[in-house]
């Protein structure tokens, strides 16, 4: 951040609601805190219930209008906004980073992401079809995906824009209105996106409530016309979402939760690739916040030693930094309860008996004063039962452990809450087909980590999650289904 950036006075960026610049209806905002420098670099409104009630009415409005557009008009709408985002890149990714801590040269990739994933569903909304089912000769039987009306999606800290304008992408493609609510530590690129929206989005369609979970996120789920619900975050809150919504009626939920993902390297993996793989998958560049991060290292016995000597010598070598340094390969942890988490984490794998190998130290002299900076932190000779092999810590802790057959490394990889993602790394066709079969994971990479492709279903198993994202399955399931019987006998 430069000097000028710091004096700017601090001032309350509206939320949107109905396509209009809105503060909360009691005037309550919330600070936002700059992890990396400790300073308040903005205020964003606190929404209240009724401000809920009014992005519903709003939404309701507009998506009757919305719904009667064809394929072509709404997939005309997500292709400007892609636009503007693309035109706008390098700003957001610099919102992104004062409010999370995360290097700039890894936040900018983001804005291309919900690029293109809005380019993804603009072009998907023509393959939004029904079937028709045989029956006799003189009666159809056929189906139409309609939509909700108004749904919500409520988002983490880790990928704040990416999340934000990717999220809407589906739901107003499927004919929907949306509201996001971003996170509380993060929520400045969500509310820039109101703003480049607004000339672009119909009026309503679209609204970004900021707030606390607890109090905005809550009156989100529990407000009867919102029918349709995703969330990201974490597996704590995706239950008590599912209990608060239930209690006030059916609804569709879907949840991308945590994960405690295994990285399995067999002995005949190619050494290197496996290294660098191990420490890619763990997402250090994001301090490690990443739901499908391989948090769990599972080597084979015969190569277990030498990979993890190289491992925590490359992990050493990764530069900590001030996020907007273009050179920083690793910022800052997005706020003191992150920190103390992960800190509590370090703790822990020291009593636990795990064997420090590179980082378990925090950063905090010069440009580390005032933020919240964790070292790379790997520990070896991790027990599978233990909580720093069990829980999730969400920053920049891998916990490593051998195994000695194929058994070993399943139970292993499957004796978790867990089941988002998974890597494997062997040169045989017939171990990668047995694992990716074998393992309790939604998405699996074999000698390959962390990438994601447009048009490939996302998800979880077990406490990962319900539903899947990122392909047409996002699309269809911001649609109901309805079935026509017709009789056309003459
Ligand atoms: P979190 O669960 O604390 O919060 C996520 C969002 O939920 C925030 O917007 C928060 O304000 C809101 N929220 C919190 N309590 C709520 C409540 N009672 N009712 C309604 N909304 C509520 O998660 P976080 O710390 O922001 O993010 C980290 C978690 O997200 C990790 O567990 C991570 O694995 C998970 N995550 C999952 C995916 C995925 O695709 N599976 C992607 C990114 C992050």
């Amino acid at each position: 951040m430069t000097d000028t950036a710091v004096r700017t006075p601090v001032t309350t960026a509206p939320m949107w609601i109905g396509g209009r610049e809105a503060f909360a209806s009691d005037g309550a905002t919330i600070d936002a805190v700059n992890p990396a420098t400790g300073q308040v670099t903005a205020r964003f409104p606190h929404a209240t219930a009724a401000d809920v009630d009014a992005a519903v009415t709003a939404g309701k409005r507009a998506s009757e209008e919305w719904k009667r557009t064809s394929p072509e008009e709404r997939s005309a709408v997500l292709i400007a906004l892609a636009d503007v985002i693309a035109d706008h890149a390098a700003e957001l990714a610099q919102l992104d980073v004062i409010d999370n801590g995360s290097p700039i040269r890894e936040m900018r990739r983001d804005a291309g992401m919900a690029v293109d994933s809005l380019r993804y569903y603009a072009g998907l909304t023509l393959q939004l079809r029904g079937e028709t089912i045989p029956t006799t000769y003189g009666r159809i039987n056929y189906t139409l995906l309609q939509p909700f009306g108004v749904v919500a999606r409520i988002i983490p800290f880790n990928h704040p824009f990416m999340f934000a304008a990717s999220k809407i992408a589906a739901p107003l493609a499927a004919g929907n209105a949306v509201i996001i609510k971003p996170s509380e530590h993060t929520s400045r690129s969500a509310l820039r996106l109101g703003e480049l929206a607004a000339g672009i989005i119909p009026a309503g369609l679209l609204s970004i409530l900021t707030g606390y979970g607890h109090t905005t996120g809550d009156a989100i789920v529990r407000h009867p016309a919102i029918r349709r619900l995703a969330f990201i975050g974490s597996a704590d809150t995706g239950r008590a979402i599912q209990a608060a919504a239930a209690s006030v009626a059916v609804k569709h939920v879907t949840l991308e939760l945590g994960g405690k993902n295994p990285l399995v390297v067999f002995p005949d993996a190619d050494m290197a690739t496996a290294v660098q793989a191990a420490q890619r998958g763990m997402n250090f560049t994001w301090q490690g916040q990443s739901c499908g991060s391989t948090s769990r290292l599972l080597v084979h016995r015969d190569i277990y030693q030498p990979f993890i000597e190289a491992l925590g010598s490359s992990i050493d070598h990764m530069r900590s930094g001030s996020p907007v340094d273009e050179s920083t390969e690793t910022g800052s942890i997005v706020n003191s309860l992150q920190f103390e988490k992960v800190r509590k984490y370090i703790q822990i794998g020291q009593d636990e008996g795990a064997r420090l190998i590179a980082g378990g130290i925090t950063l905090s002299d010069g440009e580390f004063a005032h933020g919240y900076f964790v070292r790379p932190t790997l520990f070896a000779d991790v027990d599978p039962d233990s909580r720093l092999a069990q829980e999730e810590i969400f920053g920049p802790v891998l916990a490593a452990m051998p195994f000695d057959d194929y058994d070993e490394a399943l139970r292993i990889a499957n004796g978790v809450r867990y089941g988002l993602t998974a890597s494997v790394f062997t040169e045989s066709v017939r171990t990668a087909h047995r694992f990716a079969r074998d393992v309790e994971a939604g998405y699996v990479w074999v000698n390959e980590v962390s990438k994601h492709v447009h048009g490939t279903a996302f998800g979880g198993v077990k406490d990962s999650g319900i539903g899947r994202e990122e392909g047409i399955e996002e699309l269809i399931s911001y649609t109901q289904p309805k079935n026509v019987h017709l009789n056309f006998e003459e």
